[in-house]
């Protein structure tokens, strides 16, 4: 690309009027190599095919003197002869290379004149298959051989669609194939670069899968392949039977390279839609012409296509440059490489263009300066790209440690938040634990108070009954003896009718109190059974041991005074004993009713005694027969 900037360089500055040299181009023992250009005369072929005759037998005013250090007419649809005469100061015969330095042109056709007559004509061009070539060189060379002090004049016929710039240069034969060693070296090492830069860059891809890498390996595939059709070198090595496609690769190549190299740079230094609108728009409707006119450089020819496929290059260059300085001021450090990059490619065209112009000294460096400045430039571009890429690896790296630190901390509240539920609910638990056992404490304290009577401090009938049915089904599972007995105050009807209820309960407390001396063991149970009726179960007690409590609490009342005012008064009670072994588990009622018959016996026999009921009669058993 940097080329295409040259050379509209070159065309600018080739319009300015140069002092014209009326001297023919002379050898002489110093000379090793010489520019043509200053001498030649040129003169465009009218509509008819003109001859070597009629062109040699015009007058000279009907020629132009060209007097420039370029030949360069610009495109254009005129054929065009040119003339040089070269004088021979030597005093010996000189082998000598004509070189035509533009290897696209179409049709060349080289005559050489001595004294008058033709002695040799050449026909050359990249319309003719490679191999035709007399001399196997990317460009046209023709060797020619100068008579010892004599004179030769060069006739040149050209016919191109291609720009017409005929750089001729004259050579001792043993200079240029030491030049072109050099050179051959030179372009050997850019081709060597950029080929690594590009399988780099292509396994980069492969391994990471930006797409950066991809547009970057598209573009510096595409630019030496522009530079090798624009300097005759793919024609040599990759394509020489291709004359056709020869022109057609030049327009091809350098489209891509506006192509990819947009969309590299778009994406490298971050033109997008957002930051950058209009010259994002800018820069995708470039790189869409550019990717049309690729696909058709293929089928249109070279001379309707190249001219706006210089202007699509030129557009895109000063794009790309705009955008690198937008970024570089909007601080992105990307850019920052990327100008840098275009800066040596750009300065590779300007050193080459100052060469050209004699401002600059010719040598090995200035003359490949546009290789040279391009290699740095695809070398740093690419060490840009995976700087890039590395730094952006180290953010995300960061960005996932960040994120690990941040989701560590929550994790951390949320254990600790876990902790404090589980504290407080631990906390909570044992509340509900006191707060349960109290309720069961009141339960007990309740259900204590409600299977107690309120009045003598007795168990009280529920709880009596409950515990004596439970009493008998254990008397009855393990075969023991169970003794129920039912006590009655005698004649208490009367006494409460004599000195009133009040005092009739403090008898009864009284009576509760003697009970309760003699019921000791933990499984008996003394409870009031309602009025003035009070049961005592003996579990595990024969009949006689009942028969003993029963009197020992029969004395105990009968003997224990009860005063009131001056009197001291005495009570007596009956009781009624049952003593069983229950012959089944819900013996309950038939031992009660037996122990009420024995009270009942007690208060018939004149009470304040204890009365044991009759044992059940045993009937025999018959024998059982079989
Ligand atoms: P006996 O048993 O000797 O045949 O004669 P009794 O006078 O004791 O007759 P009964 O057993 O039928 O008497 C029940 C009396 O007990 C009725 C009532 O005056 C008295 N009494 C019942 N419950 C209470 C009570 O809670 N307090 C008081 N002060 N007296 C009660
Ligand atoms: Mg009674
Ligand atoms: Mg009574």
């Amino acid at each position: 690309m940097n080329t295409i900037v040259v050379r509209i360089l070159l065309i600018l500055v080739s319009a300015l009027p140069v002092l014209v040299s009326a001297q023919p181009a002379t050898w002489d023992n110093h000379s090793r190599r010489m520019e043509l250009s200053r001498f030649v005369d040129y003169r465009a072929e009218s509509s008819e095919r003109a001859t070597l005759e009629s062109v040699r037998g015009l007058p000279d005013d009907q020629w132009q003197r060209n007097g420039k250090d370029s030949v360069s007419l610009g495109y254009g649809d005129e054929v065009y002869w040119f003339r040089v005469g070269i004088e021979n100061h030597l005093d010996a015969s000189d082998p000598l290379f004509l070189e035509i330095g533009y290897p696209v042109l179409d049709h060349v056709e080289v005559y050489l004149v001595r004294d008058g007559a033709l002695i040799e004509q050449y026909i050359l061009g990249d319309k003719k298959p490679f191999h035709e070539r007399l001399i196997h060189n990317r460009n046209f060379l023709v060797p020619l051989s100068l008579p010892a002090d004599g004179n030769l004049t060069l006739y040149l016929r050209v016919d191109t669609s291609s720009s017409m710039q005929v750089p001729l240069t004259l050579w001792n034969q043993e200079a240029y194939y030491v030049a072109e060693q050099s050179r051959s070296l030179f372009e050997g090492i850019y081709y060597g670069i950029v080929l690594v830069m590009i399988l780099y860059n292509l396994f980069v891809y492969m391994a990471v899968g930006e797409r950066s890498f991809l547009y970057y390996v598209g573009y510096i595939t595409a630019m030496p392949l522009f530079l090798a059709s624009l300097h005759g070198v793919s024609f040599q090595y990759l394509w020489p039977e291709a004359t056709r496609w020869n022109d057609q690769a030049i327009i091809v190549f350098l489209n891509l390279v506006v192509l990819f190299g947009g969309a590299f740079s778009i994406r490298f230094i971050n033109v997008s839609r957002h930051n950058h609108p209009i010259m994002n728009r800018l820069a995708v409707s470039l790189m869409i012409v550019a990717g049309v006119m690729a696909a058709a450089g293929i089928l249109i020819p070279y001379r309707l296509m190249i001219l706006p496929t210089i202007l699509v290059a030129f557009l895109g260059c000063t794009a790309m440059l705009l955008m690198s300085i937008m970024r570089w001021i909007r601080k992105d450090p990307a850019a920052r490489y990327y100008t840098l990059a275009w800066v040596f490619m750009l300065f590779g065209g300007i050193v080459l263009a100052l060469s050209k112009f004699t401002m600059l000294p010719r040598n090995l460096l200035t003359e490949n300066a546009t290789q040279v400045g391009s290699a740095i430039g695809v070398i740093l571009l690419s060490v840009a790209l995976a700087d890039r890429l590395n730094k952006e690896k180290k953010r995300a790296f960061e960005a996932q440690q960040n994120l690990f630190r941040e989701e560590r901390k929550a994790r951390m509240a949320q254990e600790k938040s876990l902790r404090i539920q589980q504290e407080a609910n631990t906390l909570l638990e044992q509340r509900v634990q006191a707060r349960t056992r109290d309720l069961e404490s009141l339960n007990d304290q309740l259900r204590e108070l409600s299977s107690t009577d309120a009045l003598t401090g007795l168990k009280n009938r529920g709880h009596f009954d409950r515990a004596f049915s439970s009493a008998v089904v254990r008397a009855y599972r393990f075969g023991q003896p169970l003794s129920l007995l039912l006590l009655d105050i005698d004649h208490f009807k009367r006494f409460n009718d004599t000195y009133g209820h009040l005092v009739g309960d403090d008898c009864l407390q009284m009576v509760a109190n003697c009970i309760r001396q003699y019921v000791t063991r933990p499984q008996d149970l003394a409870a009031r059974y309602g009025g003035e009726e009070f049961v005592v179960l003996l579990p595990d007690t024969p009949a006689e041991g009942a028969l003993r409590v029963a009197e020992k609490i029969r004395r105990e009342i009968e003997e224990t005074g009860f005063r009131i005012s001056d009197e001291v008064l005495h009570l007596t009670v009956s009781i009624g004993v049952c003593a069983v072994c229950p012959d089944e588990a819900d013996a309950t009622t038939a031992i009660f009713s037996r122990a009420d018959e024995a009270l009942y016996e007690a208060k018939g026999r004149g009470r304040n005694q204890v009365v044991a009921c009759e044992p059940p009669e045993v009937q025999d058993a018959e024998p059982v027969t079989t």
